[in-house]
């Protein structure tokens, strides 16, 4: 990879933060995007710019078949078996919630459903609303000190009311990629569908959604390079059958009458109303850009990232870093003896680094580590070494002033 031309396809990564460069380390937030993902974006907005299945008039053809172009590469991109498993919505938040809505209607009071210590909030809270009208329990697969999955206890979790697994792919504080194509497994032995968060490994590595057998993978753009509000779930096409639209309105019908409403076919049935069709078009670049780069390419750099950041950062004194799991992404989460997390970003951020800072979305985690906050920096492929050395040069100037 040649990073300082890959480096011009981002002009926002040239700014000034407070006198100084930008060192952009939030990449678990949210990613930065490429000119030619904004360069799409335009276009669409100056050319083709018609609501989208709909018209029969050339602009609503031009912008539908750039959607449903997305589609396809976005089914290419995570190897669904066929378009109709790929639905958008506006990120992963929404792609969980549409499966606890829709899947969770078939669930009744005393079910379980399975998640981990490590999942991010939009992968609790939804189950635990879901809970509320159900009264159906979370049982919770424990985190190591290391950061890994506690998997033994996950075996034992499974009783004959568990309906649901639900795991992220990749902790967005710990970096742990978890081994959800073996978790998968243990749960279909038991008869049990698994939804994936794939928000933070979607932009790392390549997903193959029929290798892992998942029942549900959900994913975000805007940490893919993409733009913001979109978002893909894949779903079993066998599973979406059977399962009631999560929300009603256009697009999503066959008839309708005051009676009596039949609904469209797959994906369609889970896409009421306008989508994003603008941002859905862009993606489809995103995605293309991705490609060009390639899903493996990026997993090696970013690891050869991760390995000289974590080597160079345990060189500042009082350095903890939370989650040292053998298979991990790029994404370091610490902190420098009992500086709060809030004033160490607040400093860096002084000095042009853009890391993030507390509970991450993720406070039954802090819990489980005993602290409230965490500094974390998330690395893309488009950091550099030099970056990096310059981030721990920051670390260790803003530690020595505690
Ligand atoms: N799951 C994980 C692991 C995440 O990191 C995030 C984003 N921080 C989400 C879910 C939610 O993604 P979004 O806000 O794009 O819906």
């Amino acid at each position: 990879m040649d990073i300082n031309k890959i480096r011009e396809d981002y002009p926002l990564l040239g700014r000034d933060i407070n006198g100084k460069p930008l060192v952009y380390l939030d990449n678990a937030a949210t990613s930065q995007t490429p000119q030619c993902v904004v360069d799409a974006i335009d276009e669409m907005y100056h050319c083709h710019k018609a609501n989208v299945h709909r018209g029969v008039h050339t602009l609503s053809q031009e912008a539908t078949d750039r959607v449903e172009a997305t589609r396809e590469k976005m089914r290419a991109f995570i190897n669904a078996g066929s378009i109709e498993e790929v639905i958008f919505t506006r990120g992963t938040t929404e792609g969980i919630n549409l499966v606890a809505s829709s899947l969770g209607e078939t669930m009744c009071n005393g079910d379980e459903i399975i998640v981990t210590q490590m999942e991010h909030h939009s992968n609790i809270v939804p189950w635990q609303l879901l809970g509320q009208r159900k009264r159906i329990t979370l049982r919770v697969v424990p985190v190591l000190d290391d950061g890994t999955l506690d998997l033994d206890a996950y075996e034992e979790l499974f009783s004959d009311n568990t309906r649901l697994v639900a795991i992220s792919h990749m902790s967005n504080v710990l970096g742990t990629i978890n081994p959800v194509k073996e978790m998968i497994a243990t749960a279909h032995r038991h008869g049990v569908p698994v939804l994936v968060d794939g928000a933070q490994a979607a932009p790392h590595m390549a997903v193959d959604v029929q290798d892992l057998d998942c029942d549900f993978y959900a994913l975000s753009a805007h940490k893919m390079y993409g733009p913001t509000g979109v978002g893909a779930l894949y779903g079993k096409k066998e599973l979406l059958e059977r399962m009631m639209p999560y929300q009603g309105g256009g697009e999503m019908i066959s008839t309708v009458t005051f009676e009596h409403t039949t609904f469209a076919a797959l994906p369609f049935k889970f896409e009421a109303g306008t989508p994003d069709y603008v941002g859905i078009a862009a993606l489809g670049t995103a995605l293309d850009y991705l490609n060009e780069l390639g899903m493996d390419a990026i997993a090696e750099r970013e690891h050869e990232l991760l390995a000289y950041a974590t080597e160079r950062m345990l060189e500042v004194p009082g350095m903890h870093i939370y989650g040292t799991a053998q298979n991990k992404g790029a994404v370091i989460s610490f902190l420098v003896n009992d500086i709060n997390s809030y004033d160490m970003g607040l400093l860096l951020d002084k000095l042009g680094f853009a890391v993030r800072t507390g509970h991450h979305c993720a406070q039954p985690l802090m819990a489980r580590y005993g602290v409230t906050g965490m500094v974390r920096a998330s690395f893309s492929f488009y950091n550099t070494h030099e970056e990096i050395d310059a981030f721990v040069a920051a670390v260790k100037r803003v530690s020595s002033m505690f």
